[in-house]
């Protein structure tokens, strides 16, 4: 076992024999066990003894409970699903801590992979108890999400919005829409994706992923200008998003040949949003349009505003271009230092749990939160 959960234990050694401290002193007998392995650094024994051989008391279950869930949240579940069962076997519940900790067990199946025990055990709970309806709806949706069943998830979200009579459950709603939009889209079934869009938006308006995956269907189908439409509203939305609306914008404004609108909006970009994305796009309409010089020009000012190393290597690259001899291979070797610092960049990260990756994600793999992750702003990212 780690370190990291020796502080923690002796912690909660302590609050037990505190509890042990008002109850016949035979019974300290396990709690001194319990912390002479833990001063020995064998937090594993303590742990079973802490476990195994304290008596689940109506004064002790929070304890049990408080190391079952810092078990859990540590990744150890077998101990975790143990600290829980265990409770439920041996202790005289009522009807309300009982539920709470069989809640917990249903987190550890959930966190463990046993996503069928996480279902029943959830569901079963949700039917039983209409007063905890939503805690127990909260550990099944997780399940859908986790098997990508968006239709279930839906159904689902669409209880816990009921029972909680709020509204925070709607954006994840919206992105279980989208989730089956990008599906269709991916079948090349428009109708479907457009149909799926509008629910999305249905839970939440302002959510940027409907924008764009609307954008893409419109290009799709052949429709730039309304591809440009639903991008350019990305900006209004969450400006922080817009660089994922670029590539399609390039193509809808090429098909139309509408450069110089593009520009226009590029420009207002800018000005909510400097980053990396928004200056090369607009660099490339300016080099369209006036040439390498031009380019250079605006590169160079940028990066005097905002550096970032994507900027320093295009800016190489535009020198490279009328450079010779010595010069040249002076900027190549400098070109391939900048490449070599971000190439194993993350340029995403999640504002909740701090994953990092090289693509976007709507939905974080770690935390699990909708909308977390986001382009890395920086001098190494965007
Ligand atoms: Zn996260």
């Amino acid at each position: 076992m780690s370190d990291w959960l020796v502080l923690p234990l002796i912690l909660l050694a302590i609050a037990i024999g505190w509890a042990l401290g008002r109850r016949e002193r035979k019974r300290s007998r396990y709690y001194e066990m319990g912390l002479r392995h833990l001063l020995n650094d064998e937090p594993d024994e303590a742990v079973a003894t802490l476990v195994t051989e304290l008596d689940v008391e109506t004064d002790s279950i929070d304890t049990h409970l408080a190391l079952g869930g810092l078990l859990r949240r540590r990744g150890e579940l077998e101990k975790a699903v143990f600290v829980h069962e265990n409770v439920l076997s041996r202790a005289r519940l009522d009807r309300a801590t009982r539920h709470e900790v069989q809640i917990e067990l249903a987190r550890d199946y959930l966190q463990a992979g046993l996503l069928d025990r996480a279902e029943t055990m959830s569901v079963a709970l949700a039917e039983e108890n209409p007063e905890y309806r939503s805690d127990s709806l909260k550990v099944t949706l997780q399940v859908y999400e986790q098997e990508r069943d968006w239709h279930r998830a839906i159904e689902t979200a669409k209880q816990i919005t009921g029972d909680d009579g709020g509204t925070s459950i709607e954006p994840s709603i919206s992105h279980y829409w989208c989730e089956l939009a990008e599906l269709s889209l991916a079948n090349h079934d428009f109708v479907a994706a457009s149909s799926h869009l509008t629910q999305a938006i249905g839970h939440d308006a302002r959510n940027p992923r409907v924008s764009l995956l609307q954008g893409a269907v419109a290009l799709k189908s052949g429709d730039a200008e309304a591809a440009i439409h639903f991008l350019e509203r990305v900006l209004d939305q969450d400006p922080g998003y817009v660089s994922e609306s670029l590539l399609s914008l390039e193509q809808a404004h090429e098909q139309l040949g509408s450069g110089e609108r593009y520009r226009t909006y590029l420009e207002r970009c800018l000005d909510r949003d400097p980053s990396i994305s928004v200056v090369l796009a607009l660099g490339r309409v300016i080099q369209s349009s006036e040439g390498d010089t031009a380019l250079a020009r605006f590169i160079a000012n940028q990066m005097q505003k905002n550096p970032t190393l994507r900027g320093f290597i295009e800016l190489i690259d535009l020198n490279l271009i009328a450079a010779e001899g010595a010069l040249k291979q002076n900027l190549e070797l400098l070109k391939q230092f900048a490449e070599r610092l971000i190439v194993d960049k993350s340029t995403y990260r999640c504002g909740s749990c701090g994953f990092e990756g090289k693509r976007m994600r709507w939905h974080c793999p770690s935390c699990r939160n909708w909308a977390s992750i986001r382009p890395i702003i920086g001098i190494e990212g965007d």
